[in-house]
């Protein structure tokens, strides 16, 4: 496998993980929308029976289908059903701990409709843990190589953003006000930090802090995004001279359900009127957008329009580095969440 890592500064790597169907998805439909060709794409078949979830009755054979609709689509990397946490992992987030331990802020952000795998991928289970506990086991190995050079402190932090307001899952509190500080950059009033003395521990504390999110008659989880950010704190140790201390953030994101934020219109404008989008994802979208247009990267990056972007100024664009995992069920009652989703990853690269 390749290298995910954005080939220029600012740049959006983007990679795909489509996730395997679920009991009730396959006996539902019959075969999978999506096909993974190798680890950098993917083929989508508008052509099945089973459009927009309306089953029609066919059954396996039976379904007609029409040949020459097919759509390919290239990404940095394609997760395919069998790939594990620790493979995904790997090939993503992994590389950017060099980065981070070189004083560069970056991020990693999961995309994606409720149900397409978001959570599984970046906070996971107690049996098979995802990206946030990886990087930690990871983070802390490092340190500790380099432990006779560099001194060094991890701090964690746990945020959501629910209705444009942030509020604190580790210490519940909110909503939180945003500030942006000369040397420290963007800073969240009254937002708690930890230091989890292992990455068990951290993993503790992430399922509590989700058990703290906002509860709301629809779906809460759907509408709001979750941010952990990592902040590692370090300085050489050299006796007897006076060391900058120097701060690198990660920001590992769950993302609101992208199914609210239709992609047709990409730019956002008809959409951000509307009373129950997203306004933090749309902006996200927005942002990513603009950064992935080349020509308009000396221009204006509207990350004012929102928390979520505000939050994450300091780690999008710039010299920081950033990696998108759209995720995607296979299946055709999946079909219009996950065309969606694979024309946005498509726009965002
Ligand atoms: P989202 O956060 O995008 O709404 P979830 O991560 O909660 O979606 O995933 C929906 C369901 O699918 C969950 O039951 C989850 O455990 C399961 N799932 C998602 N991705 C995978 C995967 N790669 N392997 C196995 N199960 C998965
Ligand atoms: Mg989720």
């Amino acid at each position: 496998m390749v290298s995910v890592l954005p080939p220029e500064e600012g740049n959006v790597a983007v990679v795909v993980r489509v996730r395997p169907q679920t009991q009730q998805e396959q006996e539902g439909s019959r075969h999978a929308v999506v096909q993974v060709i190798d680890d950098s794409m993917l083929v989508f078949d508008p052509e099945e029976p089973c459009l927009s979830g309306v089953f029609t009755g066919f059954r396996g054979h039976d379904a007609p289908k029409r040949k020459g609709k097919e759509l390919k689509f290239v990404f940095d990397q394609v997760f395919g059903e069998s790939a594990t946490q620790e493979e995904v992992f790997q090939h993503t987030t992994k590389e950017l701990l060099d980065g981070v331990l070189n004083g560069y802020n970056c991020s990693v952000f999961a995309y994606g409709a409720t149900g397409a795998g978001k959570t599984y991928t970046m906070l996971g289970s107690e049996k098979s843990p995802g990206i946030m506990y990886l990087t930690m086991v990871e983070l802390y190995k490092r340190i500790e190589a380099r432990k006779e050079e560099k001194s060094c402190e991890v701090l964690i932090s746990y945020q959501e953003v629910y209705n444009e307001q942030i509020h604190d899952l580790l210490e519940p509190k909110g909503p939180l006000a945003i500030r942006e500080d000369p040397e420290k950059g963007v800073v969240v009033q009254g937002l708690s930090f930890h230091q989890p003395k292992s990455a068990e521990q951290l993993l503790e504390m992430l399922a509590s802090g989700n058990r703290n999110r906002t509860q709301h008659p629809t779906d809460a989880n759907a509408t709001s995004s979750r941010s952990h950010a990592i902040y590692v704190k370090q300085q050489d140790r050299v006796v007897g001279i006076t060391q900058d201390v120097q701060v690198a953030k990660m920001s590992l994101i769950d993302l609101a359900g992208s199914e609210r934020a239709s992609t047709t219109n990409t730019k956002g404008e008809r959409l951000r009127e509307g009373a129950n989008i997203n306004r933090s994802l749309l902006a996200l979208i927005n942002v990513i957008n603009a950064l992935a247009d080349a020509k308009s990267r000396k221009s204006h990056i509207p990350y004012r329009d929102s928390k979520l972007t505000r939050l994450l100024k300091d780690s999008l664009g710039g010299n920081c580095r950033t990696i998108m995992i759209a995720a995607i069920s296979p299946s055709a009652l999946a079909y219009e969440n996950t065309y969606n989703t694979l024309k946005y990853a498509n726009r965002a690269k």
